[in-house]
């Protein structure tokens, strides 16, 4: 892996001093918070940030899992692991107890951080390589070209978003807060999702993710995924499933384009009908290591085994 490229860094020990940097340098900044995602990105020259702002010295403010009257908040800095061994999360969101537990590696979960997971970039086999494997292709929509290297005459970037964490937050009817310089606001965390692989997230490069709201839990659902090696990697298929005590509730199907399918049901025949839905509705391109019949099939098969498993 190639050295890191020459970039400013600070360190700014208040959320206040995190926005005035974001909105004084704009895209021309990132944050930094575990690393595990952008440190590979910056080494591959996806990235090439002015300016990184570490905000890990922030973690006193922003790495926290708390109830306030029946909504749970999850401040952005908190780890993976933390998620995973939380006894209110593990009780009553089993789908993202579940997610957190097969996010990576043990080691990688007690760096990654809840926010850097969310916002995590897509990825593409011609695009997560190095700048001398890219310099043998031409420059695809990701990288300000205008044309896709996966699919020959594709009008857009389809690179895919293969976070954990974001479809059982979903499935939960999770939203987010989002700070800039403009103030607070809050959204459903799906809409943060542009659809498109070059841009994935609607956000600006000068808002900061605060913290992951989650309403009263649904007790029952679950969370699966298909990975080459068990032991730490990302899906190649994965889906949450999360339902309430009327039979209502949400399946979210990753790893299937830029941005989750959400499919939400109130009976027991909408529910099954879903697997074949999300089956139709994937238009997946050869840009995975799996191919994209095989990884529909995956995505249905999984759709079905966990309904079958959590619904009992
Ligand atoms: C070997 C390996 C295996 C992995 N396997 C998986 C896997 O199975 N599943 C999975 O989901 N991920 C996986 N990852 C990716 C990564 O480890 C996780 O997604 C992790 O949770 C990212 O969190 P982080 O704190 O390290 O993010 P960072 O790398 O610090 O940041 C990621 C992105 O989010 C942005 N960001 C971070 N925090 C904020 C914030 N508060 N507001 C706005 N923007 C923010 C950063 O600017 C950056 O663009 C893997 C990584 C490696 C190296
Ligand atoms: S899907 Fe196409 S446009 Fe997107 S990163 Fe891959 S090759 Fe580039």
């Amino acid at each position: 892996m190639s050295l890191l490229p020459d970039f400013e860094y600070r360190r700014p020990g208040t959320l206040k001093d995190a926005i005035s940097l974001l909105s004084d340098y704009g895209e021309e900044a990132v944050l930094l918070a575990g690393g595990t995602a952008l440190v590979p990105r910056l080494r591959l020259g996806l990235k090439r940030p002015n300016l990184v702002i570490d905000i890990k010295e922030m973690a006193e403010d922003l790495r926290y899992v708390k109830n306030e009257a029946g909504v749970l908040r999850v401040g952005c800095l908190s780890t993976i692991y933390e998620i995973k061994k939380n006894a209110l999360i593990r009780d009553n969101y089993p789908s993202l107890h579940e997610a957190a537990t097969l996010m990576a590696s043990e080691d990688i979960q007690q760096r990654g951080t809840v926010g850097g997971n969310i916002l995590q970039d897509t990825r593409c086999t011609y695009y997560n390589k190095s700048e001398r494997w890219r310099k043998g292709f031409q420059s695809c929509f990701k990288i300000g070209g205008a044309i896709c290297n996966a699919a020959k005459g594709g009008k857009k970037c389809l690179s895919v978003y293969s976070g954990d964490l974001a479809p059982a937050l979903i499935s939960l009817g999770a939203s987010v807060c989002i700070m800039s310089s403009d103030g607070e606001r809050e959204l459903p965390l799906e809409d943060i999702f542009s659809g498109d692989g070059s841009a994935p997230f609607s956000l600006t490069g000068t808002d900061f993710l605060k913290e992951i709201i989650l309403p009263i839990a649904r007790k029952k659902g679950g969370y699966d995924k298909f990975r080459l090696r068990k032991s730490i990697d990302y899906p190649i298929a994965n889906a949450a499933f999360s339902i309430d005590d009327e039979h209502h509730g949400r399946v979210v199907v990753g790893s299937s384009g830029p941005k989750p399918f959400i499919y939400d049901f109130s009976s027991p025949e909408e529910l099954n009908k879903i697997p074949g839905r999300a089956y139709d509705d994937m238009r997946l391109i050869n840009n995975m290591s799996f191919p994209p019949l095989y990884r529909k099939h995956l995505a249905k098969v999984l759709v079905e085994r966990l309904i079958r498993r959590d619904i009992k």
